[in-house]
């Protein structure tokens, strides 16, 4: 009987392997960091061997620990960093150039390019993105530029794009299997969200050739199988989603108007809005959520760029705490921020301001001002600035959002996710199983193996669940949240 699913989770800096069982209960992990790579300021670049061999080390590793063979694993699932681009042979299984990964800003001239021709309402109302050069298409883009050849060689077929959960598709299953699914592919900029298909119009704008894309499937199903000398047994590959639309999954987000955030380095949020593609006016991508039984669902997405960064610019340019942890018995040791607002806009501000060139700004200060009173206002920050999305997410689409499920680093702050219930004015749930992004990816290939039968199966995998009831009233929110919006603006526009 096998009673174990394994999922890789492959992120930006390390490749993880985690075995779950049949409770959602991580039994085991490993994780293995590789190299970064800046060949050129603003460039950022992975080996994909690198990253296949630290991702397989992992798998191993995580059997070995547990001394689990490969046929007790009912399936694997993979969740993966998104838009990082990969090209390489078919037949040899070869990269011809590294990956290119999402933050990097190699192709800033291409995107240009495409805003320069006016094509901007065109490939968001095809793809729900904003031409930048995170999305995958412009990479792909550069490297059949930059390897000579490479275009005519992409032409006869001979070339294969992936993004990363592509590629580890393809080396898991030696070569067998050329696939993606629909979270990912929706980051591509060549993926067209309403027809479903690789847009022959968008392909034509960047001359990729069709016959070096991979299938997409469902997100849910057949992905193939890990050839058996890989771990020592076949396992069905059942189960791919783009880490953010993991976590949703992994939260239980299956309802439209469900919303989770990722409190890490910057904010990811992401709205479920089920069958429709709201397209937003407040710049946030619409985006696929996943695909299963021949069904897709779509998502809002929106970010806050500084969040847990803010806590590590207070300890490391500051030197106001010693420890990210440090910052909520600080914060909780006055009985508000003293009327000081940060607004870490270090460069520049996201939905729904879009201003490039705000910076940061504190306001309020009077002679009374203490550190506790700083750091108090950097971790507001982070809830404001999430209410700033989630306020855009609930105009764009007209769907409540009655709680948040949360994830993340910074979610372990007690203070902040109180402030962030009391801000919103709706119940914040923390599951006490914080690797849900992973877990995401495990009930999406659980459920393609049938060893979960349904998604109220997949619910009762969720555990433990903290709740932050909001306790302001309404009034007081009300005074916050605008004194937050005033401060923003004095921030705005202050870059030359
Ligand atoms: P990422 O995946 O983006 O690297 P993580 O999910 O690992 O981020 O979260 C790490 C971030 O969370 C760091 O920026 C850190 O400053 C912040 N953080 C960690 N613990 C706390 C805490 N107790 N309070 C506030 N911020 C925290």
């Amino acid at each position: 009987m096998s009673v174990f699913i394994l999922a890789l989770d492959q992120g930006t800096t390390s490749s993880r392997a985690l075995l779950f069982d049949q409770h959602g209960t991580v039994v085991a992990e490993d994780q293995y960091e590789f190299p970064q790579y800046f060949p050129e300021p603003g460039w950022v670049e992975h080996d994909p061997i690198e990253i296949w061999e630290s991702q397989l080390r992992a798998a191993r590793g995580v059997l070995e620990k547990t001394g689990t063979s490969a046929s007790d694993v009912a399936a694997l699932g993979i969740t993966n960093q998104r838009e990082t681009a990969v090209v390489w042979e078919r037949e040899t299984g070869e990269p011809i150039y590294p990956a290119i990964v999402w933050q990097s800003r190699q192709t800033t001239s291409i995107c240009d390019g495409l805003r320069e021709r006016g094509l901007e309402d065109d490939i968001r109302a095809r793809t729900g993105l904003v031409i930048d050069s995170y999305f995958s298409a412009t990479k792909i883009r550069f490297i059949l530029d930059a390897v000579p050849g490479a275009q005519a060689r992409a032409e006869a077929g001979e070339l294969c794009f992936g993004t990363v959960d592509s590629w580890l598709i393809y080396k898991l299953s030696r070569g067998r299997v050329h696939a993606t699914e629909y979270s990912n592919a929706a980051r591509t900029m060549l993926f067209n969200i309403h027809s479903l298909e690789w847009d022959p119009e968008l392909l034509a704008m960047l001359q990729i050739p069709a016959a070096m894309l991979p299938e997409v499937r469902d997100s849910s199903g057949d992905f193939g199988r890990v050839d058996a000398d890989w771990l020592g047994a076949e396992i069905p590959i059942a189960g791919v989603a783009g880490d953010q639309q993991a976590s949703l999954f992994g939260q239980g987000c299956f309802q439209s108007g469900m919303v989770k955030n990722t409190y890490g380095t910057g904010c990811f949020l992401l709205m479920n809005t089920g069958d429709t593609p709201f397209m937003s006016d407040s710049g946030l991508l619409t985006t696929l959520a996943w695909g299963i039984d021949g069904r897709v669902e779509y998502a809002l997405e929106g970010s806050v760029f500084s969040a847990g960064a803010t806590v590590q610019w207070l300890r490391d340019g500051l030197g106001l705490i010693e420890s990210a942890a440090e910052s909520e018995g600080l914060a909780r040791s006055v009985s508000d921020a003293g009327g000081v607002y940060l607004v870490p806009a270090f460069a520049g501000l996201g939905a729904p301001y879009w201003d490039e060139r705000a910076r940061g700004t504190l306001v309020g200060l009077t002679r009374g001002t203490t550190r506790a009173h700083l750091v108090r206002a950097g971790l507001e920050s982070i809830a404001f600035g999430s209410r700033d999305v989630v306020d855009c997410m609930a105009q764009d689409s007209g769907l409540a959002m009655d709680q948040l499920r949360v994830d993340g680093g910074a979610c372990r702050n007690d203070f902040l996710m109180q402030f962030q219930a009391d801000l919103l004015g709706a119940v914040v749930e923390r599951p006490s199983m914080l690797e849900v992004t992973a877990l995401g990816a495990a009930l999406l290939a659980g459920l393609g193996v049938g060893f979960w039968s349904d998604r109220e199966a997949l619910a009762q995998t969720r555990g433990e669940v903290q709740y932050f009831e909001p306790r302001l009233d309404e009034a007081d929110r009300d005074i916050l949240y605008r004194d937050w919006q005033r401060a923003v603006d004095r921030s705005r526009d202050w870059a030359v």
